[in-house]
């Protein structure tokens, strides 16, 4: 048997929770660290039965050690909409620091190979379109989103000191908008306040003139795409985008999620918060070039397995 041990931070949040089942899936031995404060144990509790999985509550703030060699470690932990990585932003700065050294700390001591999930954030407000991974971006360094945006960028600063200092083996996927089911529908980004928002007949909540782009991947194909990163060849570290590059304004966004639903919401605008990106597209040349990968679900397709769903909790 030469199944790993994977350690996944973040393990029980949104994309985490999808990582853990396609591991597990895949026959590894899963060990899934989350602190809960936006993941929840509703989104794993499906994959206790399984022998090979194992749950500990454990923010990454603090140092773990584990009782066990581990292989490999998905470090995912990190709250992630703005809401929520706002609600707190020295913790999120903590994460995305503290956290990271902690983490590839433990990667070191034990030879593991970490992938870090970074975040088309590092781009900031983009004067690059699409974004490619070459692009340093536009970053606001002491705004409401710099806790997330400055902290993901410091934590790959650390990933490549730790390799080039420690030769720690490291992989970095910058993650873009992301959907599908697991999502927190309380989290307030904006896939989820729509859907929720038409589920209820509620008025559908525009932030700005709704003329902002935003790239929308399917949460199968990104842990797909994840997965690929992780086990690549060993020269290649990232960073690479991993995204749906299909762009859709967010009146567009809204405009679908009104349609597939059939509901009678109606549109209303509120303020634009600070620092909120314009444009945002990935150019995914190089995941395609080096991993092989592309999205292969379409938004329409996306949304209706998101929006079952999300039906539940009406
Ligand atoms: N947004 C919106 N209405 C909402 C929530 C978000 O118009 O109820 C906008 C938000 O201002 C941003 C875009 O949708 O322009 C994507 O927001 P989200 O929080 O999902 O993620 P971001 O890409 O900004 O991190």
């Amino acid at each position: 048997m030469n199944n790993k041990t994977v350690l996944v931070t973040g393990g029980a949040g949104f994309i985490g929770s999808h990582l853990c089942k396609m591991l597990l899936e895949k026959g590894e031995r899963v060990i899934c660290l989350d602190n809960l404060f936006t993941g929840s144990e509703e989104n794993i509790k499906v994959l206790y039965d399984n022998p090979n999985f194992r749950f500990i509550k454990h923010d990454i703030i603090n140092p773990f050690f584990a009782s066990e060699h581990i292989d490999q470690v998905y470090n995912l932990a990190c709250p992630a909409s703005p809401p929520a990585y706002q609600f707190n932003a020295i913790r999120t700065v903590k994460a995305n620091t503290v956290g990271m050294i902690n983490m590839l700390g433990l990667a070191k001591l034990h030879n593991a190979r970490i992938l870090q999930a970074s975040t088309s954030e590092v781009y900031g407000d983009p004067l690059q379109h699409p974004q490619t991974e070459s692009y340093w971006g536009n970053v606001n360094c002491n705004g409401i989103r710099s806790c997330y945006d400055e902290g993901k960028r410091v934590a790959e600063t650390l990933c490549f000191d730790y390799h080039r200092q420690n030769k720690v083996d490291i992989k970095i996927v910058r993650i873009f908008n992301t959907y599908g089911p697991n999502m927190d529908p309380q989290d307030g980004r904006v896939v989820s306040n729509f859907i929720m928002q038409a589920l209820k007949n509620e008025d559908i909540t525009i932030y700005g003139d709704g003329n902002q782009t935003r790239s929308f991947c399917y949460v199968d194909d990104l842990v797909k795409g994840i997965y690929l990163m992780m086990n690549s060849k060993d020269e290649f570290c990232g960073p690479v985008n991993l995204g749906n590059p299909g762009e859709f304004t967010i009146l567009e966004l809204a405009k679908k999620v009104i349609e597939v639903i059939g509901c009678d919401s109606k549109i209303v605008y509120q303020d634009l918060p600070s620092d909120d990106p314009k444009v945002r597209k990935p150019d995914i040349t190089l995941a395609y070039n080096k991993l092989g990968w592309k999205p292969s679900v379409d938004i329409d397709n996306g949304l209706i397995n998101t929006i079952k769903y999300f039906r539940k909790f009406i």
